[in-house]
């Protein structure tokens, strides 16, 4: 494996005191870059300054968007080790997301070792208030300058780092969820199952609609028939029917979310039934109808768990239901505190979910 290069930045940016600022708007001073072409595969693995990069106005991905990315976060632990959550399953799962798209996958190892090499000379960029982490977006896109139609010949993977605040700095704040049944973001046989750019964009408008209506994100149900429940823009959905943990299965249309697969290991572990399956949109109202369902939560990397505190279905006449009194449901609430205490260390990890940085 090529040993990977450092190019020293001329000056280090001043750390900025995260609770202060929005996700994603404030970057440290190192990125990771790799290269790909047919003659040299992924190649050139470097830590470079953190700097606009220079596309061609023919790039592939600004016409046909051929991109795909991860999102993970490092910690400090409570004894002051930088720490990353499952970072080896979100490289995997990045070449997972380079097959569905036709990128060329990228070495694993030299990522990884890219990753956590960038990870150590960023440490002191990893904010060590309750809650806070470093966010990790690797990512990859096509970089030919061609308009053709075509899989892209050369790639660019850049990791860049961004300091985040905690997400629930204020307590917990349940989502406002819309069942969506009009428009749709992935289909049997689409790219539901990779993290890519074209799910992003197929979710924008109804996100737009759903807001405008008081709601803060969509719930999507299959493109077919508006039936079956999917998972949330950015997140996997789980519910809490009599006592079972209930997700729908991962059947190609939704993403493999490492958050829902750390959820449900924990949630067996714990001895509750875990069931992934089809969830149709009209057991769930049977479900609230006669009692059972007694939470609804999201999973994903950003918040952890996100409580749902309303789901609205149906646009004529809409089912409008409550959940734990709009408030986070215990079950939420105890998984939420003990993947917390994980990352930081305060709860004895053994899964192997927390990678050591150096
Ligand atoms: C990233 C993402 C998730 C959450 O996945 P995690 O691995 O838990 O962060 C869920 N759904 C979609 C569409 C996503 O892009």
């Amino acid at each position: 494996m090529a040993e990977i290069k450092f190019v020293k930045a001329p000056a280090l940016k001043e750390k900025v005191d995260v609770s202060t600022i929005g996700f994603g708007t404030c970057f440290t001073d190192y990125m990771f870059r790799m290269d790909y072409s047919p003659e040299e595969g992924w190649h050139g693995a470097s830590i470079v300054p953190y700097e606009d990069i220079k596309v061609s106005p023919a790039n592939t991905t600004l016409h046909y968007g051929q991109a795909i990315f991860e999102g993970c976060k490092a910690y400090v632990t409570r004894d002051g080790k930088p720490v990353v959550f499952r970072g080896k399953d979100h490289i995997a799962r990045l070449n997972r997301s380079a097959r569905i798209l036709d990128i060329p996958q990228v070495p694993f190892d030299e990522a990884y070792n890219g990753l956590i090499k960038l990870l150590s000379i960023e440490k002191d960029w990893i904010p060590n208030g309750p809650g806070q982490s470093l966010y990790i977006r690797p990512f990859i896109f096509a970089s030919d300058s061609f308009l053709g139609v075509s899989v892209s010949q050369t790639y660019v993977f850049l990791i860049i780092l961004s300091p985040v605040a905690a997400y629930y700095a204020h307590g917990f704040a349940p989502v406002k969820i819309m069942v969506e049944d009009h428009y749709s973001r992935a289909c049997q046989g689409g790219l539901g199952a990779a993290k890519t750019a074209a799910n992003y964009a197929a979710s924008l408008h109804a996100g737009l609609y759903a807001h405008e209506k008081g709601y803060d994100q969509v719930l999507w149900t299959d493109a077919a028939e508006h039936k079956w429940i999917g998972e949330v823009g950015s997140m996997n959905i789980l519910f809490k029917i009599d006592g079972k943990i209930v997700t729908p299965e991962l059947d190609g249309t939704i993403l493999d979310g490492i958050t829902r697969r750390t959820v449900l290991q924990i949630a067996r572990d714990w001895g509750y039934s875990v069931e992934e399956r089809k969830i149709s949109v009209d057991e769930l109202v049977e479900a609230y109808k006669s009692g059972k369902l007694e939470e609804v939560f999201g999973s994903g990397t950003a918040a952890v768990i996100s409580p749902v505190g309303e789901l609205i279905c149906g646009k004529e006449n809409p089912v409008h239901m409550v959940l734990n009194g709009g408030k986070i449901g215990p079950f939420a609430y105890k998984m939420y505190d003990y993947i917390d205490k994980l990352h930081t260390g305060e709860i004895e990890d053994k899964y192997g979910f927390v990678e050591p940085v150096e």
